[in-house]
């Protein structure tokens, strides 16, 4: 038995070089993982401007007391530029975010001052108010965003703000999916009796979506030898990553360590989870493989822990695991010491703090304790078994 983390930890060291770095266009950049430190190359914004619709006047200009009149000598819209310099007892008419005429350092907002033809009426007010200033937002020279950072809007935007339209992201990692059984059958074709229609493939395919990963699937393979061999083959041609599901617990074991043998190399595990105890790690020729559990649950929630970090890793990712919170149990929950649990839960804000009760039957095999959930209650190695009102982790999914 190995324990989750030594597992994790033992895939993630053969994970060593990040994908290649690809030119994108910043509007098909989203969700990807950015391959370059990204730089200002100038300030931002890159004058002093108005934060205002008013009057930018000198602060010398400013009555302490009192009121004062001043000449407006111009307007200025947002990109228009004042050539020439303010001269005491002048205004200028300045829009919101049009840059501050040489001399300017304060701005009236429109609404507290009183203009007459070409003159206008102002009063006390704090000097320097009402400017932004060049560079408040970022320095020329400073890193903006840095590599290996996910691309959510905002980082659009900002990487757009710099004038760039095309970003270095890492290639999305490939992963060749393949489900393995002589009784899984592909949906929307008739079913025998005795036949399952295949969860994994899909489950897993979402899964590995939402990872960041692009997914070759190469459809269902039966528990034969010849078959099994020549598909994982041309997986490895395709994919950076094999996955495959089934076959990887006792009984059809050998069928796939037999032909990983022959093709690559392999390691089994068994880790100390619950549920998902068998996993198979290896290599076919270049690429990564990972033997899945045939269980709905169990081989997603391996997907979950064992893949997930490894595609992360592999797309250049600098966060490789997720955030958990904690929660207090609603309801006492079994737990056997010496393996981590990961109970489908159901986790809420209730009356100032997260609350977390488990979805219903637990088994390995009930894909809908997935559905019903929206986080897995973590329960580490050490715990045994869980009373109400006793602090859970939960890993929201
Ligand atoms: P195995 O490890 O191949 O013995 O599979 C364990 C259990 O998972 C068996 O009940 C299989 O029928 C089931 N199973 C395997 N592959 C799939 C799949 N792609 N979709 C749904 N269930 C599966
Ligand atoms: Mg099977």
């Amino acid at each position: 038995m190995i324990s989750v983390r030594d597992g994790q930890n033992q895939i993630l060291a053969q994970f060593t070089q990040p994908t290649p770095p690809e030119l994108l266009a910043v509007t098909r950049a989203r969700e990807r993982v950015l391959a370059e430190d990204l730089r200002a190359p100038f300030d931002v914004p890159p004058t002093d401007n108005s934060a205002v619709d008013g009057y930018a006047v000198a602060s010398g200009d400013v009555p302490a007391t009192g009121t004062r009149e001043l000449d407006v000598v111009a307007e200025l819209h947002a990109g228009a530029l004042f050539d020439g310099a303010l001269n005491p007892g002048q205004a200028v008419r300045i829009m919101t975010g049009a840059s501050m005429p040489q001399g300017a350092d304060t701005v009236y907002p429109q609404e507290i001052v009183e203009r007459r033809g070409g003159r206008v009426s102002v009063g006390p007010i704090k000097k320097g108010v009402n400017v932004r200033m060049r560079g408040e937002d970022i320095q020329a020279g400073t890193i903006v965003v840095e590599r290996g950072t996910v691309l959510r809007p905002q980082e659009l935007g900002l990487t757009a703000s710099l004038g760039r339209w095309q970003v270095l992201v890492h290639r999305r990692p490939r992963v060749a999916l393949l489900s393995t059984g002589d009784e899984v059958v592909e949906p929307g074709t008739p079913r025998k009796p005795g036949q399952i229609y295949d969860a994994n493939r899909f489950t897993l395919r979402g899964a590995i979506e939402q990872y960041g990963g692009d997914v070759v699937d190469l459809g269902i393979v039966p528990d034969v030898r010849e078959e099994l061999r020549a598909r994982l083959l041309e997986a490895a041609e395709v994919g950076d990553i094999v996955v495959t599901s089934g076959g990887v617990s006792v009984g059809v074991l050998d069928l796939v360590k037999d032909v990983l043998a022959e093709i690559g190399a392999i390691d089994f595990w068994q880790v100390a989870m619950q549920p998902g105890r068998p996993l198979a790690f290896g290599r076919i020729k270049s690429a990564h493989f990972f033997g899945l559990p045939g269980n709905p649950v169990a081989s997603m929630l391996a997907s979950m822990l064992f893949l997930r970090p490894a595609i992360f890793k592999l797309a250049g990712r600098r966060r490789l695991f997720p955030e958990m919170y904690q929660a207090t149990a609603l309801e006492p929950m079994s737990k056997r010491a010496g393996r981590r649990e990961f109970k489908r839960g159901i986790v809420q804000w209730r009356d100032g703090r997260w609350e977390a009760r488990i979805t219903g039957p637990q088994g390995s095999g009930i894909l809908s304790s997935m559905t019903a959930g929206n986080c897995l209650i973590v329960l580490e190695e050490e715990r045994g078994d869980v009373a109400a009102g006793d602090t859970v982790l939960v890993e929201p999914f």
